[in-house]
């Protein structure tokens, strides 16, 4: 099952150590955290699409899905087109204008290949970041599996939202 980062949004408190720990990582911020005030905050990123329109579209195969189901990205193969800025519904791909080519989250390739969590989630002081398949996550904080929750909803029994990220 692929590897997302979803979020607990009763738990996130806006302290944007998200997106500072992005931006240290990648040189500018992937993460960014929206307010709504006197409501709740909610970080924002690339969704990592099952059916990623930016991969279907890119001509090159700069865009891939990895080992973990991230939709990743080879700069050597980008050309610049815009094609996957255009196709993703979400406005996620970013031009980096000095080297004219895309920039996005790969769920931090490079951390994960050493064994670390993406930037974002070590960062979170509150956990309202996780990352891991649905089940792991759910399991870890709830004790709970998809299976589960799916019935508890049909019995009408209240149960926490978490936003796939
Ligand atoms: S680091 Fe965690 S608590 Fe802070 S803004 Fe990001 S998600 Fe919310
Ligand atoms: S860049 Fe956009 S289309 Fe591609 S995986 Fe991310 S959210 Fe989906």
């Amino acid at each position: 099952m692929s590897k997302k980062i979803f979020l607990d949004y009763k738990r996130c408190i806006g302290c944007k150590a998200c997106e500072v720990a992005c931006e240290m990582t990648h040189g500018e911020a992937r993460i960014k955290v929206f307010e709504f005030p006197d409501l709740f905050t909610v970080p924002f990123n690339c969704r990592h699409c099952e059916k990623a329109p930016c991969m279907n579209v890119c001509p090159t195969g700069a865009l891939f899905r990895d080992e973990d189901g991230a939709v990743a990205f080879d700069p050597l193969k980008c050309i610049g087109c815009l094609m996957c800025a255009v196709a993703c519904p979400f406005g996620v791909p970013k031009l980096d204008e000095e080297n004219k080519i895309m920039d996005k989250c790969d769920l931090c390739s490079d951390r994960r290949a050493e064994g670390k969590l993406p930037a974002c989630v070590s960062a979170c002081p509150t956990e309202a970041l996780l990352y891991g398949d649905i089940n792991e996550v759910l399991w870890n904080r709830e004790g709970k599996i998809v299976a589960n929750l799916k019935s508890s909803a049909e019995k009408g029994e209240g149960e926490k939202a978490y936003i796939v990220l």
